[in-house]
């Protein structure tokens, strides 16, 4: 019979998000979790508090949970119009449906003309403003210390054991696994480090795919067993699991990637040793370049092997002795963890969820026709718009996002799935829509079908 891995009752089981699921779009559960005093107890104790702090980004990649209706909602300050507004928002469009906003200066009031007017003591001292030909400017305070927080740090290893315990059928609470549970449900210990090296780092980037997280684990040649959880390619972590090779496991060697597409992409060796194996065998020699042979992939068509090149380069760096580690925030860490989140936050990824929303939020939900400012330069905006327009004027349903990626191929030409819309790009695209007279009801056309999407 199945008990919970944290403290072994039989009673109450439930299903356990290992990671939150506001935080991810590719849920993935271990079922075997008491529900009300470890399921529900570690999301009062520890997540909520990632959760919230990470709602900027989990907002901007359009990830929210399931059980919630909207997208999570963040402090910023919009400057709008010359003057800073402080407030919380969910998505921008709710800066003009309705809200009044006090600017951070307390002198000003901004909200619906009429609203305005029937409080204004002094009619003349109303402006009025066109919200079609404002720029707005967003700018977001991160708090970095919540990378280095004991909330995430326990978050990262309740996610890092469940996903252990799941990939070896452990159904019980075990005695090997006593310090991670102790630091997951009390706090007590240091079982986790944040990794601050440029080589291991450059090499999930490069073989992961953007704002996706990666898990692996492995058996170490000193007989630890380690989890890396690499956050949204945000923040790399290194969580020890066990100080030596539980028996009851035989799964050490693993790697699973949860793309913001909601795949789950995974390899499972039962050590290291087998997976090096496998490598050297998927390889033969075809033919010399300069008197050194060159190997090529038996299986051409193989796709996991550069997941399983990837895990062993991982491997060899992680034991090669050199790793930097921290606990603590150090300068070189920052760094590396606000390049990244800026980089994600400047990338318009385009998925299922991320269509629909921007559908449903700036095109169905919008009182008033749609009006592009030809000026503006919100780059991603104008993108999703064109996308947009593109689906309303050439598709008569969709089928998936490989179907859009062609249609978006076709009319901005091949460019390996990555468009940099800077300025320029952004006016032409608008140009383009506005060129059609007929564009808002193209808009609308493409917007019912991206929300008529299955
Ligand atoms: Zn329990």
């Amino acid at each position: 019979m199945a008990k919970c891995i944290y403290c072994g009752t039989e009673y109450n089981l439930s299903e356990s998000d290992i990671i939150p699921d506001a935080l991810t779009n590719a849920r993935i559960l271990n079922r075997n979790v008491c529900k009300t005093e470890h399921n529900n107890k570690f999301s009062d104790l520890f997540e909520y508090k990632v959760i919230s702090e990470l709602a900027f980004l989990t907002n901007s990649l359009d990830i929210k949970s399931s059980k919630s209706s909207s997208y999570p909602k963040y402090e910023a300050i919009y400057k709008i119009a010359g003057l800073d507004y402080s407030t919380k928002l969910s998505s921008e469009t709710e800066l003009f449906r309705g809200r009044k906003l006090r600017s951070t200066d307390g002198k000003h009031l901004m909200g619906l003309l009429n609203d305005i007017e029937n409080i204004a003591k002094d009619p003349n001292r109303v402006e009025q403003i066109d919200i079609n030909k404002l720029e707005i400017e967003k700018k977001i305070q991160i708090n970095t210390s919540i990378f280095f927080s004991e909330e995430m740090f326990r978050t990262i290893s309740k996610i890092a054991y469940e996903w252990y315990c799941l990939k070896n059928d452990i159904d019980d609470k075990y005695n090997d696994f006593t310090d991670i549970i102790d630091f997951i449900t009390l706090g007590v210990g240091q079982p986790v480090s944040v990794i601050e090296d440029i080589d291991i780092i450059g090499c999930f980037k490069q073989n992961t795919l953007l704002a996706s997280h990666c898990i692996i684990g492995y058996l170490s040649q000193n007989k630890n067993i380690y989890v890396l959880v690499n956050l949204f390619g945000v923040a790399l972590y290194k969580v020890e699991v066990c100080k030596f090779n539980p028996q009851l496991c035989k799964n050490n060697c693993m790697l699973q990637e949860f793309t913001i597409n909601s795949e789950r992409k995974e390899i499972i060796y039962e050590e290291p040793a087998s997976l090096f194996h496998d490598v050297q065998n998927s390889f033969v020699p075809g033919g010399k370049i300069n008197g050194a042979t060159v190997m090529i992939p038996i299986d051409l068509s193989d796709a996991s092997l550069q997941q399983k090149i990837f895990l062993c380069t991982v491997y060899q760096l992680m034991e090669s002795g050199c790793v930097v580690e921290t606990r603590e925030p150090t300068k070189n860490s920052i760094g590396i963890i606000i390049n990244n989140i800026d980089y994600l936050m400047n990338q318009g990824l385009i998925h299922k969820k991320a269509l629909k929303r921007f559908a449903k939020e700036y095109i169905m939900d919008s009182i008033e026709p749609i009006v592009l400012n030809p000026e503006g330069t919100k780059n991603k905006n104008a993108f999703m718009f064109f996308i947009v327009y593109l689906i309303g004027k050439y598709l008569e349903n969709i089928n998936d996002i490989e179907q859009i990626n062609q249609l978006i191929e076709e009319h901005l030409g091949k460019q390996n799935k990555e468009y940099t819309v800077n300025d320029d790009i952004s006016v032409k695209l608008k140009e383009r829509i506005l060129e059609d007279g007929d564009y808002n009801a193209v808009l609308s056309q493409g917007a019912t079908l991206i929300m008529n999407w299955e």
